[in-house]
């Protein structure tokens, strides 16, 4: 049972982490949903699950890539009017697919306040992470064998395209395709439940990263896909397993969780008493 999220007012606020550090009016969404993406992700989307009405899938894939981008960040209100306004479509329609990104815990629905991208907990982020490193070591093992000519073709074409992207200094590109990679690989290993796992645990980890990666620190880097690659190639599903295994734990050890769960410092609320 979903929250409807509810209209109210026009203004959009974006919250990160601990308060509101930034208030944008409407361009602020309509910049980040409007740019839509081009590349060879289009299809990185899982394409099984349609709401079987081209205008409502079209606005949910902006949205989705928007979440990926860092585009949207967590906290960012959503109004279903201005939504419906810079999409052009119905508030039903723009309420379908706040249902989806709902479901997918990619959206949070405040009663009385409206819709908002989601703001994971650390225990969420840390869950998150625990799961895809359960279920890709698995979907890298299966991959390897059944890996296809086109697969390895279309999995380094990818990485390419990542190199290129950070190359050129293109963050959202860079964020968007790291990502991405790993919903192809879940394609190519021909299962739907995982790749649609996935499909919902890339996004939330993107989130995850926006709130919690130390400012530095640069996770799901293309040498790891390129090795992992390299992997598959070779038929090695215990090796790309492992490799992934490894990659998913140092995305997690980028994340510095310090911001958010502040230990309370008692002597410092209370003053020092010395020891009777
Ligand atoms: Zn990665």
């Amino acid at each position: 049972m979903f929250l409807l999220c509810q209209q109210s007012g026009v203004q959009i606020a974006a919250t990160f982490r601990s308060g509101i550090v930034s208030a944008a009016g409407y361009e602020a969404v309509a910049s980040a949903v409007g740019e839509r993406s081009e590349g060879p992700m289009g299809s990185a989307l899982n394409r099984s699950e349609t709401f079987g009405n081209p205008a409502v899938d079209g606005v949910y894939e902006r949205m989705y890539l928007a979440i990926l981008e860092h585009r949207l960040p967590p906290g960012t209100k959503l109004p279903e009017e201005n939504l419906a306004t810079i999409f052009e479509v119905s508030r039903t329609k723009i309420r379908q697919v706040l249902a989806r990104l709902e479901h997918e815990k990619l959206v949070e629905a405040i009663p009385n306040r409206g819709c908002f991208i989601a703001q994971p907990t650390v225990s969420e982020a840390t869950d998150t992470l625990a799961a895809r490193r359960i279920i890709e070591p698995g979907i890298v093992r299966a991959l390897a064998t059944r890996v296809q000519a086109d697969h390895l073709a279309r999995l380094r074409a990818h990485v390419d395209d990542e190199y290129a992207a950070a190359a050129a200094g293109d963050d959202p590109a860079t964020i968007r395709l790291a990502g991405e990679f790993h919903n192809v690989l879940a394609e190519c290993a021909g299962n739907s439940a995982l790749a649609r796992f996935l499909h919902e645990l890339a996004a939330l980890t993107s989130l995850t990263i926006l709130l919690y990666e130390a400012p530095i620190a640069r996770s799901c880097l293309p040498d790891d896909h390129l090795h992992l690659v390299e992997a598959l190639e070779a038929g090695d599903g215990e090796t790309a397993a492992n490799i992934m295994h490894r990659h998913l734990q140092a995305v997690q050890d980028s994340l510095v969780f310090d911001h958010t769960e502040r230990t309370v410092d008692l002597e410092a609320i209370f003053g020092h008493a010395p020891a009777s």
